[in-house]
């Protein structure tokens, strides 16, 4: 490739709203270009890195197994009416009208259609497993878009789906995509790690999420250096008490319909930012007797993220509260919980707490709760219910680094990720809502077992770039660089020698193959070594006159402090 035929578009200065160096490096290096508010151009510099991540992903893909297909961008609501996430899933789902005013939405991820697909397609157990995947686009209508293409809107997933008979077979495709992504994220050269994590609105109870390290990851990880334990503290954290000290029960009070509020409406009255501190919330439903006098209060625990609306809970697992609810008084909450009356302070407590929650929490115990007040918290809370297996992800909402590890193999440490992957263990959830059913052998109907595997393509930009940057701009690992040789000559308008050489190169490194590009712009020097340098090309070869005459040129290895002399003979063997 000739640069004068490429388009190479570079920036002295990042926009002003870059806060992150990977979103001011993509767009001061012309990789990407702003269209909105999380919607980006992929220019033909951050178009290529994107396709040679894709390609990485779909050779791991298709080696462990997965077939590719392709789902639509734009898909019938009624599929999705079919799991009920028309309307339980909040303004994050985009939902488009078409001509006749039939409902649309954009896809957020597959599920349904690729559920659909199956319970089709899938008939027989001989035709299990079955595990389909697709590199798409993406929509999520983000509360807050931002960091570039590492929180977008728009952006391209890769989304994979297996199908089994059984949980166990279920959980092989599972081992199997967990393999597969370690080798993906081993090839994209990026320093990650694999992390228990919740399973959020998907459900289902097994999750691993795949998160690059980077300080300004969104994410929090514990991890024990010592053994394997490490776990998204999203997960560990997942509760966190709003006891308001009688602000909530006011605040329900003014909340329009009692019953119906979103989490965005308790968050406006409460003035608290949903994403950053509502981790859960405290309710309680009245049951009255025939005079309208309370004859018996419940507290529930509301486990709510930030991102998930409140009705979403509501109906997943509320439609039993015909009364509908409002919070928890501070007394009732200090009565259910065996506190001091009026005093929220740290307080061991082993009364059971009724959990509505619409995920896994059976394997959190004895936990701390958060509160909106500094050192207001509950100590010591434990779920209501049969703990099952023992789990290592026990309570780490209050650790600190150094606090032992709950597997007892050592001290934990606390870093911040970026999550590039997410594996999950979803169950029967979608087949047994859309009729997903294969004949066993004895002929019988039996939904089945899945499995949902995400990876966040463009995201993987922004991440390798948060791990790999320095002063002068990117430093790309080979695998996914733009280019992964640039010939830069020096003067070749004027030098008859220094262009045949670098023509000759250019060509040479070509036929073997290599991802070579020639700056045939006529820049000068300092200019086109600094594009380069921000571009993050792995390898440049300078060809000058000079160098020329003592039958050498230059090289330059992105990682490397110095420039070395190389024989022009000897260049194509050292960069094949
Ligand atoms: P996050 O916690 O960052 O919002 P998620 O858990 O909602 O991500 P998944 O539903 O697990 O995302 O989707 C699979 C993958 O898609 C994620 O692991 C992530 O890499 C990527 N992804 C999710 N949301 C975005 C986004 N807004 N922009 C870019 N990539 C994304
Ligand atoms: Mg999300
Ligand atoms: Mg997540
Ligand atoms: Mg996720």
């Amino acid at each position: 490739m000739k640069a004068s035929q490429f388009f190479i578009s570079t920036l002295k200065e990042a926009p002003a709203d870059a806060e992150v160096v990977s979103h001011k490096l993509m767009m001061r290096a012309g990789m990407i270009k702003r269209l909105g508010a999380g919607i980006y151009n992929y220019m033909p510099m951050g178009l290529r890195v994107i396709r040679k991540v894709e390609a990485i992903i779909r050779e791991e893909m298709n080696r462990a197994g997965a077939v590719e297909l392709l789902m639509p961008i734009v898909q019938p609501a009624e599929l999705w009416q079919e799991t009920g996430r028309f309307d339980k899933m909040g303004p994050e789902l985009l939902r488009v009208k078409d001509r006749h005013e039939r409902d649309f939405i954009i896809q957020p991820t597959s599920e349904e259609v690729i559920t659909d697909i199956a319970r089709q397609e899938l008939r027989s157990y001989k035709q299990l497993p079955k595990n389909f995947y697709h590199i798409q686009t993406k929509f999520r209508d983000e509360r807050r878009p931002r960091f570039g293409i590492m929180r977008g809107r728009e952006f391209t997933m890769k989304d994979a789906y297996s199908f089994d008979r059984d949980k166990e077979a279920a959980g092989r495709s599972y081992e199997a995509m967990y393999g597969a992504y370690c080798k993906i994220f081993d090839r994209l050269g990026l320093e990650y790690r694999a992390v228990a994590a919740d399973t959020g609105a998907i459900g289902g109870d097994r999750s691993h999420e795949f998160q690059v390290i980077a300080e300004t990851g969104e994410d929090a990880i514990v991890y024990c250096p010592d053994s394997d334990f490490a776990a998204n503290i999203e997960l560990a954290e997942a509760v966190a008490l709003i006891a308001t000290r009688g602000a909530a029960t006011q605040a329900l009070a003014k909340t329009p319909t009692p019953g119906k509020a979103t989490c965005a409406d308790v968050a406006q009255l409460l003035k608290l930012d949903l994403t950053q501190t509502v981790k859960s919330l405290v309710l309680a439903t009245d049951e009255l007797d025939e005079r309208g006098d309370i004859k018996k209060t419940t507290v529930w625990l509301l486990l709510v993220r930030g991102d998930h609306e409140l009705n979403e809970v509501k109906a997943g697992k509320l439609e039993g509260l015909k009364g509908g609810f409002r919070f928890a008084t501070v007394a009732e909450i200090d009565e259910h919980f065996g506190c001091k009356p009026g005093y929220l302070g740290p307080i061991a407590t082993k009364k059971p707490v009724k959990v509505v929650a619409d995920r896994t929490v059976a394997n959190m115990a004895d936990f701390v709760c958060g509160a909106n007040e500094a050192d207001f918290h509950y100590t010591g809370a434990n779920w209501g219910r049969d703990l099952p297996e023992p789990d290592l992800i026990a309570d780490i909402r209050n650790v600190v680094a150094g606090d032992p590890s709950p597997d007892g193999k050592g001290l934990l440490a606390i870093q911040r990720g970026i999550e590039v992957g997410h594996v999950f263990y979803l169950g029967t959830k979608y087949s047994a809502a859309m009729g997903a059913n294969f004949l066993d052998e004895g002929g019988k109907p039996q939904p089945m077992e899945m499995g949902c595997y995400g990876i966040g393509v463009t995201r993987i930009l922004g991440a390798a770039i948060e791990q790999n940057h320095d002063a002068r701009g990117i430093v790309w690992p080979d695998a996914i660089a733009p280019f992964t040789v640039v010939v830069c000559p020096i003067g070749m308008d004027r030098s008859e020698e220094v262009k045949a050489a670098a023509t000759q190169l250019h060509e040479e490194l070509q036929a073997l193959g290599v991802d070579v590009l020639l700056d045939d712009r006529g820049e000068r020097p300092g200019a086109m070594f600094a594009d380069w340098e921000l571009v993050g090309v792995p390898h440049r070869v300078v060809i000058s006159d000079r160098g020329l005459k003592e039958g050498q040129v230059e090289y330059q290895g992105r990682r490397e402090a110095e420039a070395s002399k190389l024989a022009l003979a000897d260049v194509v063997g050292h960069l094949k």
